[in-house]
């Protein structure tokens, strides 16, 4: 089976409402010859996803995600925001375990298994981020950790829901420090979690699931990431803040579906 290549943005703590609106506007404009061959999103800040979400509603090139949400519909929970709330907004998908929740806010692997069931039954896409620090690469234990990571979070999502989940395999040491896994080292994990997801789920599952490489990916290093045979796209943090290289990416990604 084909995957769609996807690229995603994550806008971290970034941009004004005004900045926001520009970034996806031209996002949005500048995706439109590559719709077809690629599935394009971003994730604002919460503040400014009402705003862009005018945008993406409108568009059939990009869709809206969410950084983080919270796994209670409503209740006493100051500060939270529910998945609920975020799909009211007009989002499609929102990122679970993003490896700036898991380091510096604490999240555990049980939160995030929470957070991805909560996140699907309320009809979301999920981007299930996951990856090892760079100590736990060095001491030999990078598989340990993100079929953990993998294992806790997914294999209980009942079949039905199975086709809104997209891991995201983001070694900790690669994200914003200009330090990309490479090719192989991405493609390597890759294959593994694909042919965990085969013993776990179907070999049906594990070819429509789409596996994103993310961590300091850019418009130079896209293409030869996306020509491995597991890599299906990237989930992009700093260069998705400037629309000519996040443009770039999108670009590489859609070329890389004729040579698979
Ligand atoms: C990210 O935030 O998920 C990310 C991959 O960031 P960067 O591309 O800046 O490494």
């Amino acid at each position: 089976m084909k995957r769609k290549p996807t690229v995603f943005g994550n806008w971290k703590l970034h941009n004004t409402l005004k900045d926001s609106e520009e970034l996806a506007r031209a996002i949005i404009d500048g995706a439109a010859p590559y719709a077809d061959r690629c599935h394009v999103g971003f994730a604002p800040v919460f503040t400014a996803l009402c705003t862009v979400a005018e945008h993406t509603r409108k568009s059939t090139t990009c869709t809206l995600l969410a950084q983080n949400g919270y796994p209670k519909p409503n209740g006493a929970f100051t500060g939270e925001v529910s998945f609920s709330l975020i799909k009211d907004v007009g989002c499609t998908g929102v990122l679970v375990g993003h490896s700036e929740r898991r380091h510096l806010f604490g999240e555990s692997d049980e939160l995030v298994g929470e957070k991805v069931e909560s996140a699907l039954q309320t009809g979301l896409t999920v981007v299930l981020c996951l990856g090892e620090t760079l100590d736990e690469r060095e001491a030999g234990h990078t598989w340990e950790v993100v079929d953990r990571q993998l294992t806790s979070a997914m294999f209980h999502v009942p079949p039905a829901l199975r086709d809104k989940v997209i891991i995201a395999y983001e070694p900790v040491w690669a994200i914003g420090t200009g330090k990309t896994a490479t090719p192989l080292q991405a493609q390597e994990v890759h294959a593994l979690i694909r042919k965990r997801i085969e013993e776990n789920w179907l070999a049906e599952s594990a070819q429509s699931t789409v596996i994103l490489y993310g961590g300091s990916v850019n418009a130079k290093n896209a293409q030869e990431l996306f020509s491995q045979p597991d890599i299906d796209g990237a989930l992009v943090g700093g260069a998705s803040l400037k629309p000519e290289s996040f443009l770039e990416i999108i670009k590489a990604a859609a070329e890389s579906a004729a040579t698979k």
